[in-house]
């Protein structure tokens, strides 16, 4: 792969990296940021639960101590009684008994009621018959002939055990978190007597405005139309308010803004869990919603709470924060990119400085071992030349190129077989199959052998051929053969055979060699039982040629003989010197009688032409034993001697003619010694 594409897939794989890091950091921001809302919402929501309780202890605990008051108590139970009278006497209406007992009991209570709600955030006194009318109403003393124990749930429990109550409640007059305790009076026989029921409510503007000041937080409480009755919803909602809810209390004014805005969940919702953020005027505000739960609805989950509790936080600089942690997520993970890159480069740099380095002193060593390669290649003598799978040349020296007359192009890649080996040349096998180069192709083993290869000219030449297979991690990718011309071996083992066979004088073979043929043939005569002759020849008073001519005249007389011998023989025939003058003719395929024919053509011919050594004729004459070569023969002696036996008889004949041996001739006839009978031993 290119260095470049290589920094550059780098880099991808880093820039890669590095958005996830930067993608997942940025998301931690902002899940950070969601868990603290979510843990705000929580939080907001368990203070308001807690407040809720605590105002509804307190309004019990401020009721329970005014009913106790004996002087309320006192005048409590007189205007119970007035009203009881009063009603007994005119029905429901109420009289004016009552209406002065209520006239002293508001004198007497009103400095404890200006105390209450002057100091103590009380919003609401109230106090209510036995049966649950209202008596006198201290935040709205005007109104007390309403009946709605129905409507009031804490009411209608009270009355039936007298045990105290306390929680968020709308009632007609006044909608907060109230408590209502039984008044009860001690009577003198010891006993207790209901006198009425003391109700205290709490200011829930107090409440918030203070929630608001400790923790610094917008609270609004919302009010469903829908569960208000008329008067509550004549006192609290303005009068161009037409929505579904409305404000009972805020601590902020900005809650009326976003009501009429339509920002505001018109029923309590399920934002609690929510992360609820909103622009409003430049700022960020946090809203929380979450369900304003009544004493009803805290007794019967199944009813619906009355409205919306509302708690919002302005948190504008903590989004200004949250903006500024994601861009810091971002700016820091791409500058660490930037320098993971710049690192990145600077390693890939020195790396390759290194491998480029290492990969020079690697090519260095490579070229240099190639050289000496290319070296030992072309200075070796011996042809070397290597071959791929298909046996098409891979490489080839000087030597081999020299041996076979080609150019390098005109071999590189070429099929070896069909440049340096011919399968038409002699009618033999093919040589393609024999060769060494197609067995170690085949068996993946070394082979060697002595074959012909062919030059660029068609002409060819003896080589001993080496074939080493290429194995390369133990598979076989062709073959390296190193040959080298063995003509001149050749030549020298032909001339060194000639000297061994041949008898240097005449050129014929010498006696161990004519005795070799003459095995040969007596076998075959076994094997196919045709006729074959042997003549044993000698020349006659050859000792005088060389007494009165000289030796070197002699040999001239033995080399014309034979240059006779050799006119008058057939091709197949075969003539060996057995030594001295002495000479056998082999003639295969002839009987006795034809042996003598030619027996006789030779004699009379050597007789008829003297030998010439310059002007000087040198006459001489041949004596000629004639045997044939029978089945029953052991070895060559036998038709040897029977020759022999022949020629001594011709001797003894006066000389200078033909004997064809007879079984009844016998050596000591004709004065043969020991030594000349035994010739072949010699
Ligand atoms: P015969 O008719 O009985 O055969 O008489 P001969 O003289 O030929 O007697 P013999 O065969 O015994 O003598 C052979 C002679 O041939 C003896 C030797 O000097 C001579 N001779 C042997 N070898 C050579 C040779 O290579 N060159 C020459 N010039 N003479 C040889
Ligand atoms: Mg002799
Ligand atoms: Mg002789």
């Amino acid at each position: 792969m290119p260095y470049r594409v290589s920094v550059l897939l780098c880099s991808l794989a880093l820039a890669a990296v590095f958005t996830v890091i930067g993608w997942n950091l940025y998301r931690q921001v902002d899940a950070y940021f969601d868990s603290e809302i979510a843990r705000n919402n929580i939080r907001f929501h368990n203070i308001y639960t807690v407040q809720n309780e605590v105002q509804a202890r307190r309004s019990q605990a401020l009721a329970y101590s005014i009913s106790t008051h004996t002087e309320i108590q006192r005048l409590f139970s007189e205007a119970s009684e007035a009203a009881r009278n009063d009603r007994k006497h005119s029905g429901n209406l109420e009289g004016a008994h009552t209406a002065r007992v209520r006239r002293i009991f508001q004198g007497q209570v009103k400095r404890l009621w200006d105390e209450l709600h002057g100091n103590h955030e009380v919003k609401h006194l109230q106090f209510l018959f036995p049966d649950g009318t209202p008596f006198l109403r201290m935040d709205a003393p005007s109104i007390f002939d309403d009946t709605y124990v129905a409507e009031r749930p804490m009411l209608a429990g009270i009355m039936r055990d007298r045990r105290p109550r306390g929680g968020f409640e709308v009632g007609h007059t006044y909608a907060g978190i109230r408590g209502i305790v039984a008044a009860e009076r001690a009577m003198p026989d010891g006993s207790e007597r209901l006198v009425g029921f003391v109700e205290v409510g709490f200011d829930m503007n107090a409440l918030l405005n203070r929630l608001d000041k400790q923790l610094d937080i917008g609270m609004a409480l919302l009010l469903d139309s829908a569960q208000v009755s008329g008067i509550m919803l004549e006192r609290y909602r303005p009068a161009t308010e037409t929505r579904q809810s409305f404000i009972l209390a805020a601590s902020r004014p900005e809650a009326a803004d976003w009501l009429k805005a339509g920002l505001l969940p018109v029923r309590k919702s399920a934002l609690q869990d929510q992360r609820h953020i909103f622009p409003w005027k430049g700022r960020n505000f946090h809203l929380i919603a979450f369900a304003l739960d009544d004493y009803r609805s805290q007794l019967d989950p199944q009813s619906s709470p009355p409205g919306t509790v509302l708690v919002w936080r302005d948190i504008t600089t903590r989004v200004k924060r949250l903006d500024e942690d994601r861009a810091a997520a971002i700016i820091n993970t791409f500058v660490a990119w930037v320098f993971a890159q710049i690192f990145l480069f600077a390693l890939l740099y020195v790396l390759r400085n290194v491998w480029e380095r290492q990969l020079k002193r690697n090519t260095a060593t490579i070229e240099k071992l190639s050289r000496h390669n290319a070296l030992l290649l072309n200075t070796a003598a011996n042809g070397i030349c290597g071959i791929d799978k298909d046996c098409s040349i891979t490489f080839i020296n000087r030597a081999a190129l020299a041996m076979h007359g080609f150019r390098p192009e005109e071999v590189m890649g070429k099929k070896l077989l069909a440049l340096f080996y011919r399968h038409d040349f002699d009618g033999g096998a093919d040589p393609e199959k024999i060769s060494p180069v197609i067995q170690t192709m085949k068996d993946g083993m070394p082979h060697e052998a002595e074959e012909w290869l062919f030059r660029r000219d068609g002409s060819r030449f003896p080589a001993k051929v080496a074939v080493t297979p290429i194995l390369e991690q133990e598979q076989r990718n062709g073959a390296v053969i190193v040959f080298h011309d063995i003509t001149e071996q050749r030549n020298r083992q032909e001339a060194l055979l000639q000297l061994a066979t041949t008898d240097s004088l005449t050129g014929v073979s010498n006696r161990r060699h004519f005795l070799d043929l003459l095995d040969a043939e007596q076998a075959r005569h076994r094997r196919h039982h045709g006729q074959a002759s042997i003549l044993m020849t000698d020349l006659d008073f050859f000792k005088g040629v060389n007494d009165k001519h000289g030796h070197a005249a002699g040999d001239a007389v033995l080399s014309h003989f034979v240059h006779i011998v050799r006119q008058t023989i057939r091709r197949s025939d075969i003539i060996g010197r057995l030594g001295g003058e002495e000479f056998a003719i082999l003639l295969p395929g002839d009987g006795t009688d034809g042996a003598f024919e030619f027996a006789e053509r030779l004699r009379r011919t050597f007789e008829n032409n003297p030998t010439r050594i310059g002007k000087t004729l040198i006459a001489c004459t041949v004596s000629i034993g004639i045997s044939d070569l029978r089945s029953g023969d052991k070895s060559a002696d036998a038709p040897m001697r029977r020759a022999d036996v022949a020629l001594y008889a011709a001797k003894a004949a006066g000389r200078n003619c033909t004997k064809i041996y007879a079984s009844a001739m016998r050596q000591t006839d004709f004065g043969m010694k020991a030594t000349k009978s035994d010739r072949s031993k010699q």
